[in-house]
């Protein structure tokens, strides 16, 4: 029976789901169909428990309610990339995924995932990125949706590595790629080892958004946006600790691209109604709502934002004020990938 008062996670108020929408922060390796991944281990002989979803299931995706750990999220990539180190299924996988948004009425994606990770079975970094441009082209022919990819610079990789992404950002920039990130855990590996390649990214006028205040400081913000260039951040929650800096980011229009369930999951915040995201919002932050990772977080673009009317009584005037954010603050350009 349920409890009453329970909240179900995995409601989706159909005035939002109806909404165009735009989502800017979303990992490919964290947002493969549990379907798929059975399929790609058959077809790819990939050893897995138990050989049926609920097996994969606990493998990778979070259960709601029960508190977890960045270093936990960080294991559950590693499962999921083991069905992505081909060239199918990394095409399939980002068509799915253009597909699944599609549904929820997102018009304009920007999917993210380092390049590096997925060379598990020899790819190139060439073959890599042209199975992604297949999958997203095929998606951007068949549906409604514009469509990009933010290349991820992760912490605790080589050096060498990040300015391989960025080389291979500027190579792909406009056929497809729209932007480099820097992700993984900042609390281990601060911004400033990897200010040199992002500087080089800025400087070569690509887009540079950078996971920053999730777990870290305040200070991570503010170098990343006022030291680096960075024109939006990843989660930014800390900034709540630092009132000034939100109007500062509002003047330089700088986004913070909110995912809420993924904080609440990885425990940097307590529970939803602790998270700062109305309280940004209230003190006019670009705030934008995201999923992060549909598959391991559970979650989608709609069921964040009827979380934040459920807990924070958000109407639907202020949901289309942070899509409209979102829109504004994406980094897709016309005729870069998309036809629509
Ligand atoms: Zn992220």
């Amino acid at each position: 029976m349920r409890e009453k008062n329970k909240v179900d996670f995995n409601i989706i108020y159909p005035d939002v789901l109806k909404l165009e929408k735009a989502e800017l922060h979303l990992h490919l390796d964290g947002s493969l169909r549990l379907e798929s991944m059975l399929e790609i281990a058959e077809e790819e002989n990939i050893p897995i428990p138990g050989k049926n979803i609920l097996a994969i299931k606990k493998q990778c995706v979070f259960e709601e309610g029960i508190k977890s750990s960045l270093t936990k999220f960080l294991k559950y990539f590693q499962f999921t990339l083991q069905f992505l180190q081909t060239e199918s299924s990394l095409s399939r996988a980002v068509y799915e995924l253009l597909e699944d948004l599609h549904k929820e009425n997102v018009t304009v994606a920007e999917i993210r995932f380092a390049p590096h990770l997925h060379q598990l079975k020899g790819l190139t970094l060439d073959k890599v990125l042209n199975a992604v441009i297949a999958g997203l082209n095929k998606a951007t022919n068949e549906f409604p949706i514009k469509a990009g990819f933010i290349l991820c610079m992760l912490r605790g990789l080589k050096l060498k590595h990040a300015h391989e992404v960025i080389e291979v950002a500027e190579q792909y920039y406009g056929k497809g790629v729209i932007g480099v990130d820097l992700a993984g855990d900042e609390s281990k590996y601060p911004l400033e080892l990897y200010r040199n390649p992002l500087i080089i990214a800025v400087k070569r006028g690509i887009n540079v958004t950078v996971h920053a205040g999730e777990s870290g400081p305040v200070e991570e913000i503010r170098k990343a946006v006022f030291e680096i260039g960075a024109k939006r951040i990843g989660h930014g929650i800390a900034i709540i600790k630092d009132p000034p800096l939100i109007q500062m980011l509002k003047e330089k229009k700088v986004a913070l691209e909110v995912c809420p369930t993924s904080n609440v999951q990885t425990n940097v915040v307590k529970s939803y109604p602790f998270h700062p995201v109305n309280q940004i919002l209230q003190k006019e932050g670009i705030v934008t709502i995201n999923s992060d990772n549909r598959l391991i977080s559970n979650t989608s673009i709609s069921k964040e934002f009827s979380k934040m009317i459920h807990f924070f009584h958000w109407t639907i005037d202020d949901v289309k004020k942070v899509i409209d954010n979102a829109f504004n603050a994406s980094f897709m350009v016309p005729g870069s990938t998309s036809k629509h």
